[in-house]
């Protein structure tokens, strides 16, 4: 894999299947392309087919268009974030109806990304209860155990996204999984959108362990308990000239990662503006 600059700039990008997005490997890599970009990070649908036919064509897509991967982010089947509840009730490791099948196909998703020498798993691990006595907690954190001491056979770090919860209780949280590649994948507005805190204290709480990035924005919840709504980035309530400026302060040197959770021409356009955003601010 390439060496990246300090602080290249890089978008992600997800595999085609659902949310009416049907391209293929080779059409999306040359999009990511096309914004004059050369890293990213691997969004995988949850029902995408994880076949050696899918895995060769993104293994040759990402090589014609010079693509670096860092991350693989996976998706769940049957996630929603529609509201705070529905994606405490749904999302990641955390709801026991799917937790087996979940835990099995990011085996099976590590060593895809293992495949393509992408050198980071990352997922939302769900909204984990803070009670440290609650069962559940102990069996998610043995579940979080199992992942990193799958990534680690394959030299991969797990990075979890954050915003389900305060920095400091995710602090505690990995300091009880106690794996060495346990990871944080940063992303600044969710702190913002999940009433999480501020995400510059937050970013200074658990520094020593952010591996990535996301530059994403957006603004506060109308109402405790409710969804913050996401914005182009420099239109939310993160201020990325504070954020740029607090993770050189911290010496983070890895990727700045654009995420826009939006779809079609209107997410080209965000893209494309965060990219000039980004370009005066990393220096
Ligand atoms: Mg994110």
């Amino acid at each position: 894999m390439p060496a990246l600059e300090p602080l290249q700039i890089g978008v992600v990008f997800w595999t085609g299947g659902e949310l009416g997005e049907t391209a293929t490997p080779d059409e999306i890599a040359s999009r990511v392309a096309a914004f004059g970009l050369s890293c990213g990070q691997l969004a995988v649908h949850g029902t995408y087919e994880l076949s050696p036919a899918h895995l060769e064509a993104w293994r040759t897509a990402l090589d014609k268009h010079g693509i670096t991967t860092v991350t693989l982010v996976a998706g769940f089947a049957g996630e929603s974030y529609e509201t705070i509840p529905v994606c405490a009730q749904t999302v990641g490791y955390v709801p026991p109806a799917t937790r087996a099948e979940r835990e099995q196909r990011s085996y099976d998703l590590i060593d895809f990304a293992a495949s393509l020498g992408i050198p980071s798993f990352m997922n939302h691990i769900g909204c984990v209860t803070h009670d440290r006595n609650d069962p559940d907690y102990t069996a998610m954190r043995d579940l979080i155990r199992r992942i990193c001491d799958k990534c680690a056979e394959h030299g991969m770090t797990f990075a979890m996204e954050t915003g389900q919860e305060p920095a400091d209780v995710l602090n505690q949280f990995i300091a009880d999984v106690d794996r060495q590649n346990l990871k944080v994948n940063f992303d600044p507005a969710n702190m913002i959108l999940y009433g999480s805190g501020d995400p510059i204290d937050a970013l200074e709480t658990v520094k020593e362990h952010v591996v990535t990035v996301h530059c994403k924005d957006g603004s506060l919840p109308p109402a405790a308990g409710e969804w913050g709504t996401e914005t182009p980035l420099g239109q939310g309530d993160v201020g990325f000239e504070r954020f740029i400026g607090k993770l050189k302060e911290i010496g983070y040197t890895g990727p700045l990662t654009i995420e826009r959770e939006i779809t079609g021409d209107a997410q080209r356009e965000d893209i494309l503006s965060a990219v000039r955003l980004l370009e005066g601010l990393r220096g």
